[in-house]
């Protein structure tokens, strides 16, 4: 199957493209996914081209579906079909719905009446699969009266349906929402698979030591974040140190994460937590301690998973 995803957006977005593609080829897709990061255009592309795929007339007549037309320039070789047409214009009346608080809202929030407009759209037959995106799922957006109007159809949306909430990260979705998707992490771009920007390959393999942090004690988890500072002291950025060991980490379970939620969800946190890193040492929090923390809450990270 190679029309899903631009090659460009597998490569900067490994694994959240990996689960998908996983998920449509074995006709196992979740009724919701929550895609998590801070990189919104990403997010943007992904649903777009899932949304476009899955709603392709060129595939459904057993041609090459519309996306495989577009070479690695972007451009279109072939006229597209109607369908992935309206998707990308934002235009298709059923098969791209967008859940978003009205721009004259004073409060910001979702208004409650345009979450039940949608239950009432999502409760007429189609013959299309209807792509719900919510931009912002953050709860002060889609609080608790929007979100419970729509709790019962994320869950059982119907086989022609399927829910993508977009949120910078776990902890702003309500509880209720977030344990009834699955959580796909998508990837900074700077901070993906950057291992081919690292300045010196000897030190990069230093920093990739194979440490298997889910089996580490704390003691060892602080001992590896003072070999990561010894590094750091030879003039590698320190964030990028953080991109490195995460990107490593990526690469081992990216393949295993597309079978296994929990893992997915695993890799979100993790790049949380690099993001939490390195956000305090853009706030001029010493290298020294920023690598500490990051250690000791990865390594406790691991050890949730282990159990
Ligand atoms: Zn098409």
């Amino acid at each position: 199957m190679s029309g899903l995803f631009e090659k460009s957006l597998c490569q900067r977005q490994s694994i959240a493209t990996t689960i998908l593609q996983s998920a449509v080829e074995r006709q196992r897709l979740a009724n919701a996914y929550l895609l998590i990061g801070r990189e919104i255009a990403d997010k943007w592309l992904i649903a777009r081209q899932l949304s476009c795929y899955l709603n392709c007339l060129e595939r459904a007549d057993g041609k090459l579906d519309c996306q495989s037309k577009v070479d690695g320039t972007g451009t279109k070789s072939g006229s597209l079909c109607q369908n992935c047409r309206w998707i990308a214009d934002d235009k298709h009346p059923q098969a791209w719905l967008i859940l978003a608080a009205d721009e004259s809202s004073k409060t910001g929030k979702l208004a409650v009446e345009k979450a039940r407009l949608l239950l009432e759209e999502l409760s007429k037959t189609s013959q299309y699969i209807r792509t719900v995106v919510v931009p912002d799922a953050a709860q002060e957006n889609f609080h608790r009266p929007a979100a419970n109007a729509l709790l019962k159809t994320i869950e059982e949306p119907g086989p022609s349906c399927l829910f993508l909430l977009f949120a910078t990260q776990m902890e702003d979705v309500l509880p209720t929402i977030l344990s009834r998707c699955q959580v796909i992490p998508v990837l900074q771009s700077a901070g993906s698979a950057t291992a081919d920007v690292s300045p010196n390959e000897a030190l990069t393999n230093e920093i990739k030591i194979n440490f298997d942090i889910r089996k580490a004690t704390l003691s060892d988890a602080l001992g590896w974040s003072a070999g990561l500072l010894e590094i750091a002291q030879q003039g590698i950025e320190p964030k990028l140190i953080i991109d490195i060991v995460v990107s490593s980490e990526i690469e081992r379970l990216r393949g295993a994460a597309a079978d296994d939620s929990a893992i997915a969800l695993y890799l979100s946190r993790l790049l949380q937590l690099a993001e939490a890193s390195k956000l305090q040492m853009e706030h001029f929090v010493q290298p020294r301690f920023a690598l500490e923390s990051f250690a000791i809450a990865w390594q406790e990270l691991g050890s949730v998973r282990r159990h």
